[in-house]
């Protein structure tokens, strides 16, 4: 909302943002249509994604991590500060390829959590960081534009930043969790070689979505460093 206020109807920003807003919208359509897809194939073992979560945080030595039903849809999450892994009713209770894959994933964070995996720390330190430079940055950036600061703007690109780095740590946190959880449903014995492909569909569309998160965070910090003179085009 504020973002439109601030740039308006700039056909640039459009020109700029399109390639992330593509990936956007097909990263959503191969998440929707690989969770229907995988919602209703079984697996073999038969196990609920809580079921399987469970059996991977025991085979990790990991039981004191608690798991619960999550309210609302694709709500999984793992909560790192009260050790908590949070699963959507359709994820905790359901026995599919996309319940397990989604719920062994979330344990893949808890897993992460426990091995000290260092993009993982770095992520959490950074969440506090971005909630305020998101919120901050936009201030600048108005102000800055709109008076035609270019200190002011300045300013706002380097708390906009903030929000980049967050997105650029996020991805190997979520590649890696995404690994883990592949290479541990193996090994355990919950899914089998020949559904590792099916769970793979289910985890990369997610992963997906990240990467548009990602691109489309870089194009915008692109389009305001090129609105304050510093890429290319005129100084404002
Ligand atoms: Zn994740």
């Amino acid at each position: 909302m504020m973002l439109s206020f601030l740039i308006g109807w700039d056909p640039m920003y459009y020109a700029f943002i399109i390639p992330g807003a593509l990936l956007a919208m097909w990263a959503q359509f191969r998440v929707k249509s690989a969770y229907a897809q995988m919602s209703r194939k079984g697996t073999f073992s038969g196990l609920s994604g809580a079921e399987a979560a469970a059996q991977l945080l025991r085979a990790h030595g990991l039981e004191h991590v608690r798991i619960e039903p999550a309210q609302g849809i694709l709500s999984d999450h793992y909560d790192p500060r009260q050790k908590v892994l949070r699963l959507s009713r359709d994820v905790y209770a359901g026995r599919s390829i996309a319940s397990v894959g989604i719920a062994a994933h979330e344990a893949g964070h808890a897993i992460q959590d426990r091995a000290g995996y260092a993009p993982l720390a770095l992520r959490n330190g950074i969440v506090p960081l971005a909630s305020v430079g998101g919120s901050l940055a936009m201030v600048f950036l108005m102000l800055g534009l709109f008076l035609r600061s270019f200190n002011l703007t300045l300013v706002g690109i380097g708390l906009f930043s903030v929000i980049v780095l967050f997105q650029l740590v996020n991805l190997p946190v979520e590649f890696n969790a995404s690994k883990r959880a592949r290479a541990s449903l193996l090994t355990s014995g919950i899914i089998q070689q020949v559904e590792d492909r099916d769970v793979a569909k289910v985890l990369n569309a997610a992963a997906l979505t990240y990467v548009a998160a990602t691109l489309t965070a870089v194009l915008q910090l692109l389009y305001f460093l090129y609105r304050a003179g510093l890429l290319g085009g005129r100084r404002e």
